[in-house]
């Protein structure tokens, strides 16, 4: 399709179209068709590609924090001026409606100047010496050095932004490893890092079996940061790999984010919120919000204003200006949330709506609803990843917080009441990275985003972004 374009892979400053590990095609999940052919690398370009992350660090970690921050500006301004085309790339190759596309282009530059700001502010301090021969004990932030970068398909160009925006920003040089699914975005991001003068090797891009990628990345010496948003087992194993090199990892996986709705709480003012949050993306978001523990009095309400909200959201191509919800990402989605339905309809569980593939040839599936869910189905252990809401009501909060705290998972959770007192309370006692208290909106640029338990360790954007970027380092200074 010709406003598709051809990818390449990006190393040491040169775009490459052919590569020596094959090639796949890149598919529109809308309608099935190829979009382009994606070349992938095999370990000669992953060879180079660490070659050049090595002078590109010599280069950047020797550039002044304000030079740098001056070099990522004029790159973000080039992302805006751009939005347009860029949220089409993304809308062709990942699905989301071009409004969300567009968000998200002008989201990731926010969050880039904001870690490129606080590049400026990597501040270290002086501690007082205890005898007089030493002059000055100097604590420094410095660049960790070359970073590997692993980003998924869901959000093709904020997640590459997160990684890239805060590496770059600390004065590391990185290697990005996008979705093969999604490549396209995080092309247009290395593009305006290349048209913006970024010195040649400080960014690279790779594509190729991820495994192998990963693999041949994380043993190598020459890299010493390893960042992974993706599943819970990918980010397991390659913590493992991280470990035998002693590597800084930062790791973000999954989320199966409950949401208390409380009793006093307006029920279809919750449901309305709850229905846009849960199918942005067609729910392939981490922090999408999914187990929905609401307060008995509540139940019924509650259940039939999402049912109602869930039927009317438009479903379509993304380049259609009235859609609301997108395909999902990649046709193995769609078994994969075909086979949550059936298992949790088997176990008990009541269907109020959606639970099948949508016809055509794109990827489509309905945005569904199951409601009185016994804890033996399926989709309350895993992560659905999908456009997949279940409501439970509860009875006492001392079982809803038990349920919600109850599996390995800790990234997001919600909490719905008009008391605050007992949110404070009750956020205090969920398990969660991040807790949103009568709201989703817990993912902004100055705002730390992580998990705990299997969720994920470290933190992405705000300070802690950049940390995850910078090692300590002292510097004593003998009075001459
Ligand atoms: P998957 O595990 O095959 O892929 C998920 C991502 O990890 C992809 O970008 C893939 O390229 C990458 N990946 C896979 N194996 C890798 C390896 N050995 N080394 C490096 N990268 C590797 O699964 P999928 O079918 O694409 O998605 C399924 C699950 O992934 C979802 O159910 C969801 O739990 C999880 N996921 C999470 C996020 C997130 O934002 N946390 C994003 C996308 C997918």
């Amino acid at each position: 399709m010709s406003d598709y374009p051809t990818p390449a892979l990006y190393i040491d400053g040169d775009w490459i179209a052919v590569a020596s590990g094959g090639s796949r095609p890149v598919i529109n999940p809308a309608d099935g068709a190829t979009l382009a052919v994606l070349p992938l690398a095999s370990e000669a370009e992953l060879a180079r590609a660490v070659a050049a992350a090595q002078r590109g660090f010599a280069i950047w970690r020797a550039t002044p924090a304000h030079e740098r921050h001056e070099r990522i500006s004029r790159a973000t301004r080039l992302l805006r001026e751009r939005a347009d085309s860029i949220a089409r790339i993304m809308t062709l190759e990942q699905g989301k409606p071009l409004a969300e596309s567009r968000r998200e282009v002008l989201l990731s530059a926010d969050i880039i100047d904001f870690l490129a700001e606080e590049g400026k502010r990597a501040y270290g301090r002086l501690v007082p010496p205890r005898t007089n021969a030493v002059f000055a004990q100097a604590v420094t932030r410095v660049p960790v050095g070359p970073a590997a970068l692993f980003t998924p398909w869901n959000f093709p160009l904020n997640l590459p932004a997160r990684k890239v925006g805060a590496a770059l920003a600390a004065g590391c040089s990185a290697i990005l490893k996008p979705a093969e699914e999604t490549p396209g975005s995080a092309v247009e991001l290395v593009r305006a890092f290349h048209d913006a003068g970024l010195p040649a090797g400080v960014l690279n891009l790779v594509c190729g079996d991820p495994a192998q990628v990963s693999s041949y990345l994380i043993a190598h010496p020459g890299i010493r940061k390893v960042s992974f948003t993706g599943s819970i087992p990918v980010g397991k194993h390659l913590g493992e790999l991280c470990a035998r090199g002693v590597k800084r990892y930062t790791a973000e996986l999954g989320g199966h984010a409950p949401v208390l709705v409380l009793p006093d709480a307006d029920a279809a003012h919750v449901a309305r919120l709850s229905v846009t949050a849960k199918y942005r993306n067609a729910g392939q978001v981490c922090a999408s919000p999914t187990r929905f523990l609401v307060h008995r009095s509540l139940f019924e309400s509650f259940v039939a204003s999402f049912a109602a909200g869930a039927q009317a959201v438009r479903v379509g191509n993304g380049l259609n200006a009235d859609t609301e919800m997108g395909p999902l990402a990649h046709y193995r989605r769609i078994g994969e949330m075909e086979s949550l339905v059936e298992d949790a309809v088997a176990c008990g569980a009541n269907l109020a709506c959606g639970g099948r593939r949508l016809p055509g040839a794109g990827f489509f599936f309905a945005p569904t609803l199951l409601t009185n869910v016994p804890q033996t189905a399926r989709i309350l252990q895993q992560e659905p990843f999908g456009p997949m809401a279940v409501v439970n009501p509860w009875d006492t909060l001392e079982e809803a917080i038990e349920q919600a705290n109850g599996l390995p998972y800790g990234l997001a959770a919600y909490l719905f009441t008009r008391d605050l007192s007992l949110a404070h309370r009750v956020s205090a006692d969920l398990e969660a990275g991040m807790v949103g208290i009568n709201h989703f909106g817990v993912s902004q640029p100055e705002t730390p985003f992580g998990g705990i338990k299997e969720s994920g360790h470290g933190s992405e954007s705000g300070q802690e972004g950049l940390a995850a970027y910078l090692d300590t380092k002292l510097t004593s200074f003998g009075s001459a």
